[in-house]
């Protein structure tokens, strides 16, 4: 049974090649095909949307790869089936992207980040909803992200972006939390997903966002508390802890936290 899928439009960006695509993607132009442009009508009141694209230059006889752009956030991770990954490798070539759209100019949609290379067709546009779309609480192989052997500049970059997502601006504080939730991680050898924290009560409401996007920690999952007038952001795993006291870096640009080193960034207390 063949299906006959029309594209919509064409994704116009600066990388055209897979292997150049960054994880995170890249900002892009998505053109909408005149025939199609009546679709439109409400999509500008959207600030999120899902774009399904056609990934056209992509292998799609393997049923198992190695998922090369994943691994470098966690190099633990082996081959997988296509289904468990977003690998282009698949049967039928779908992407699937949440984005920001950054405006509408008809027929032009500017979005935040995408990752379909140049002159890729758009299959399908649909509005993102939080409410619906968002299962914070959902576990997956991003869920043990950090490993010792990472690229530490990509996982900074999902981590970075995970905050974002919950935080709802690049600040300062989603990098901060991306540097310490990595390197609690790290030294307490635990998913991510399994750290709980104890914050000061006066801790910076940017980083507390921060850290529970990063780490998923909530009250009601009993892995985050405010605890009373400390100084430190306590993070355990597994009957080991490490406290951390961050330095005065909450007034830098993000991208200098994400790249300056440990001991300019916090302290480790105890
Ligand atoms: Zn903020």
């Amino acid at each position: 049974m063949d299906q006959l899928i029309r594209p919509i439009g064409v994704v116009h960006s600066d990388i055209k090649q897979s292997r150049d695509m960054p994880l995170q993607g890249v900002p892009a132009v998505i053109e909408i095909y005149g025939e199609f442009l009546e679709g439109l009508r409400g999509t500008e009141e959207d600030t999120h949307i899902n774009v399904i694209g056609w990934f056209d230059r992509a292998e799609r006889g393997p049923l198992v790869v190695t998922p090369r752009k994943i691994r470098k956030i966690n190099p633990k991770l082996g081959k997988r089936g296509v289904f468990s990954l977003r690998s282009p490798v698949r049967p039928n070539p779908l992407s699937l992207s949440v984005t920001r759209l950054l405006r509408v100019e008809t027929p032009l949609l500017y979005v935040e980040a995408l990752d379909l290379i140049d002159a890729s067709p758009i299959i399908d546009i649909k509005p993102y909803s939080a409410g619906w779309d968002a299962v914070f609480w959902a576990r997956d192989k991003h869920s043990c992200l950090v490993a010792q052997d990472a690229v530490s500049e990509e996982a900074f970059a999902a981590l970075t972006r995970e905050a974002y997502n919950f935080h709802g601006e690049r600040c300062a504080a989603t990098a901060a939390a991306a540097r310490i939730v990595y390197d609690a991680a790290i030294e307490l050898e635990s998913d991510l997903r399994d750290l709980t924290l104890e914050l000061p009560r006066n801790a910076d409401p940017h980083l507390v966002d921060s850290l529970i996007g990063t780490t998923r920690a909530t009250p009601g999952n009993a892995r985050l508390s405010i605890c009373g007038d400390t100084r430190e952001v306590i993070i355990s795993s597994l009957g080991r802890s490490i406290s951390y006291r961050l330095l005065d870096i909450l007034d830098w640009d993000p991208t200098r936290i994400l790249s300056s080193p440990p001991e300019t960034l916090f302290e480790r207390v105890g």
